[in-house]
């Protein structure tokens, strides 16, 4: 059974997608009422459309950030923080949300950035948003160019850091947890293979299977708030 291969597990590692979140409120992507069912994602999420139309960006990450500051972490989120009292727990998350954090959860890497980070198009500058955030499109308080958000688009490559630390991750666990991710993007769908490449046991928690449910071991069908808790209560 998954609870007892999670329970004799000790370096175990969370890989979540939008679903993990879907309970907390937020959107998922390509799931039921997903935001690329209704949007396309080249005229939001893409270096093309900030070009051509930052504000347009903007408001929809506004929407977005202020979304994710009204959500609060679900029950699937909160076990999972739980769990670091007895198992070495880490986290590689595809949402943007801080949700994990504000559960409690300490080792992270976010694949694709932050909701409430920023960058400057032309110079060094890096930040974070405050409550007090002036109106869409922001602008850089250093040289006065476009922020944009600190998040990656389509088109563009995954942090060299993120994804090396998250390989490092799943060649050194022995269970890996994939929660609410369709597993449709690449490079992040194949940090479950590394590490069944490399010996780990891989659960999957989704509320429909998957293109890669079959070289799962055990593979749940629940959502990530109503199987996580009792999944892993390992006291
Ligand atoms: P996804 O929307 O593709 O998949 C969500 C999955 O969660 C689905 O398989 C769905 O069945 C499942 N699900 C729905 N509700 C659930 C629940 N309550 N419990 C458990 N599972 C549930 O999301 P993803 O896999 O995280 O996709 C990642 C992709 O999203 C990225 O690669 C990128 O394309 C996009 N993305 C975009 C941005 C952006 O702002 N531009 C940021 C992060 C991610
Ligand atoms: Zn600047």
């Amino acid at each position: 059974m998954a609870k007892q291969a999670i329970s004799k597990s000790n370096k175990i590692v969370f890989f979540t997608g939008a679903g993990m979140s879907q309970e907390s409120g937020l959107s998922t992507f390509r799931g039921r009422d997903g935001y690329w069912r209704k949007y396309d994602p080249m005229k939001l999420a893409s270096p093309e459309a900030f070009r051509q139309d930052p504000k347009l960006v903007w408001d929809w990450y506004y929407d977005r950030r202020r979304a994710a500051l009204q959500a609060k972490p679900n029950a699937g989120h909160v076990a999972i923080a739980l769990l670091q009292n007895l198992k070495q727990v880490s986290v590689i998350t595809q949402n943007v949300d801080d949700l994990h954090r504000a559960a409690g959860s300490r080792n992270i890497v976010e694949l694709y950035g932050n909701l409430f980070k920023v960058r400057c198009t032309s110079c060094k500058y890096r930040g974070r948003i405050d409550d007090k955030f002036p109106p869409p499109p922001p602008k850089c308080e250093k040289c006065d160019s476009l922020l944009r958000p600190d998040i990656v688009w389509f088109g563009e490559e995954l942090p060299k850091d993120s994804l090396e630390e998250s390989a490092r991750l799943c060649t050194d666990c022995d269970l890996m947890v994939i929660v609410g991710s369709s597993l449709q993007v690449a490079p992040a769908n194949s940090l479950p293979v590394m590490a069944k490449r490399n010996g780990a046991t891989l659960v999957e928690i989704n509320v429909e299977a998957t293109h890669m449910s079959e070289m799962m071991d055990y593979s749940i069908i629940g959502t990530a708030a109503g199987t996580l808790p009792a999944l892993l209560d390992c006291s």
